[in-house]
């Protein structure tokens, strides 16, 4: 679908924020590009974009997306003096971020008492989905302004219209919960079946015709972990984050996630181990090694 040229605030041009915007730019819009790392500029200027220097001056824009790590920091852009000053009554903030949707929704009804419009859009694919313009986009917020913003999101992926605000963090926040949990005991089947002498091209072909089959058989064993990469670009930090806010969410509505803290204390054993910046895929090499 096609969309008229607009301005577009972006803010965050990381792992996935980067080939985002360059998707938006490449789909004929103006981007604004900000992010405390030159580096990402560079590549935002590099792709036809204009590099801003401070959130304030990225958010002077009728629409400004947001790709950030996490809920702490969403919540200091969007108090920056100079965001809030910037953003203008009847403009439309999209937190791509996976952040936590209880915060999502204190977040939109102060926005929306100054007449802006938060919508949460988190994603699913990876770095892999956003360079192809292929991600899953799991959009909260209300019906008239996701229908404004969705040519714009078209040029990213596929959005699915989830709820009202926070719906599309909560249910990226569960999703992940399920990928962690599947990763590792994926993981242990793998490196069982490897050690029993089993072929892991045979096991993985088996498990995609079957009932074990999973985003983890299908996807980051055969592409990240078997080929020894570990290089998927979705940190082992930013997967304990979205596995806490679910297990958050479950208790909020009265749901004991057992299974799910369970993952948690394991995938936070791993990350208190591995280094600060490892892929989430590490996880695999980290059980395999000895002692675990
Ligand atoms: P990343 O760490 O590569 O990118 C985050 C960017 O935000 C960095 O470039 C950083 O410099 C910038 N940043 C941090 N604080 C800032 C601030 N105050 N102002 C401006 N820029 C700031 O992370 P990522 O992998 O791109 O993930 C971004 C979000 O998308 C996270 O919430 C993550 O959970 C989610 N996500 C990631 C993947 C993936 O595969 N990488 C997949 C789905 C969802």
């Amino acid at each position: 679908m096609s969309d008229a040229a607009r301005t577009i605030g972006f803010i965050g041009l990381g792992k996935m924020g980067s080939p985002m915007a360059r998707l938006l730019i490449n789909g004929g819009h103006r981007v604004l590009g900000f992010d405390l790392a030159e580096d990402a500029l560079s590549h935002l200027t590099e792709a036809g974009g204009t590099a801003v220097h401070s959130a304030g001056d990225a958010a002077a824009a009728d629409l400004v997306v947001l790709m950030l790590p996490d809920s702490d920091v969403v919540t200091s852009v969007l108090h920056d003096d100079a965001v809030v000053a910037a953003l203008a009554p009847g403009s439309v903030v999209i937190d791509m971020s996976s952040s936590e949707p209880m915060r999502t929704r204190e977040l939109a009804a102060d926005l929306a008492r100054r007449g802006i419009h938060l919508v949460d859009a988190p994603v699913s694919g990876g770095v892999r989905g956003a360079e192809a313009g292929k991600l899953t986009i799991m959009v909260g917020g209300d019906a008239d302004v996701v229908a404004g913003i969705t040519p714009v999101l078209e040029l990213l992926g596929r959005p699915v219209h989830a709820g009202d605000v926070g719906a599309g963090h909560a249910v990226k926040a569960l999703n992940n919960l399920m990928s962690a949990t599947h990763l590792w005991v994926t993981s242990e089947v793998m490196i069982a079946g490897q050690r029993f002498g089993l072929d892991p091209e045979v096991m993985l072909s088996v498990f995609n015709g079957s009932s074990g089959r999973s985003g983890s058989t299908e996807n980051k064993w055969p592409n990240f972990i078997l080929p020894g990469g570990f290089d998927s670009g979705f940190g082992l930090r930013l997967m304990l984050k979205d596995m806490k806010i679910a297990t958050g969410l479950a208790r909020a509505v009265g749901v004991e996630p057992t299974l799910g803290d369970e993952a948690v204390e394991l995938w936070a054993r791993a990350a208190g181990e591995l280094d600060a910046t490892a892929d989430h895929t590490e996880v695999a090499r980290w059980i395999a090694s000895a002692g675990h």
